[in-house]
């Protein structure tokens, strides 16, 4: 009875690489591009922390309370992305920060914006953790000699930092951010560039693999990569033009691949 059932949860685990599209018939490919935030690790917890962390520092330096904190970082945060439109700056936590100062009337201290920025990312980082199998992926594509590469929004100091506390430093081929070339995924101009630096065409056979369908789904089908869409309780299968051509829960299941 106990050996039916784990025979069972192993089918279920394995056929968790849905196909969607079935007009794709899967093959080795030249290079796997990766999407960073939310696909290689979870970003809502680390996230949560973080935020959290800083509040707490602002809460004991200034006295503000916590739904003051929380309702003037939201502002500054849409003032911030509004003005500086789809851009890697525009998720900038320094600048939401110093916004919030701003917006509080308070007199813009240089030293502790700098500093919350610091805790921020500190607490971030404690709070951030690969997904199981990705390492095993990225070593078993090695083998395979497939080229890999990383393709991210945000500016490249702090998602560097990011892949070094994974201890991930070494391995990808390519790595590209949305600072680079001023415009965040999908703008061409990001997968323009990430091709040119693996001296690559649109003609190449590409994987995109990423969390968000507005930005990896959409990215990747227009320089026409397979496109794989991670998808969790909180990120639901996209439909209509944001259709992936697979959608997987576990790197295992793409390892069954290789
Ligand atoms: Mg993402």
């Amino acid at each position: 009875m106990l050996f039916a059932l784990k025979n069972l949860n192993y089918g279920y685990l394995i056929k968790m690489l849905k196909q969607i599209n079935f007009s794709i018939n899967l093959k080795k490919p030249e290079v796997i591009i990766f999407d960073a935030d939310n696909t290689l690790y979870s970003y809502e917890l680390p996230n949560l922390k973080a935020e959290n962390a800083v509040k707490l520092f602002v809460e004991k330096k200034f006295r503000i309370d916590s739904n003051l904190f929380y309702l003037t970082y939201r502002k500054a945060k849409k003032e911030i992305k509004a003005q500086l439109g789809k851009t890697a700056s525009s998720h900038s936590r320094l600048l939401y920060f110093q916004r919030l100062f701003e917006i509080l009337g308070f007199k813009v201290n240089l030293k502790i914006i700098l500093e919350m920025e610091e805790i921020f990312w500190r607490t971030y980082l404690k709070n951030a953790f690969l997904y199981p199998g990705i390492r095993e992926l990225l070593a078993d594509i090695k083998k395979r000699e497939i080229s890999t590469a990383i393709v991210t929004d945000l500016t490249s100091n702090i998602q560097m930092r990011k892949l070094i506390h994974f201890n991930l430093q070494d391995a990808f081929d390519a790595f590209v951010t949305s600072e680079e070339v001023g415009a965040d995924k999908p703008n061409p101009k990001i997968f323009k560039l990430l091709l040119k630096k693996l001296d690559l065409t649109k003609k190449s056979y590409m994987w995109m693999v990423g969390d968000n369908p507005k930005t990896d789904i959409i990215g990747g089908k227009n320089i026409g990569a397979v496109t794989f869409q991670r998808i969790e309780e909180n990120n639901k299968e996209s439909k209509g033009k944001y259709r992936p051509d697979f959608t997987f829960t576990d790197f295992n299941d793409i390892r069954g691949f290789f």
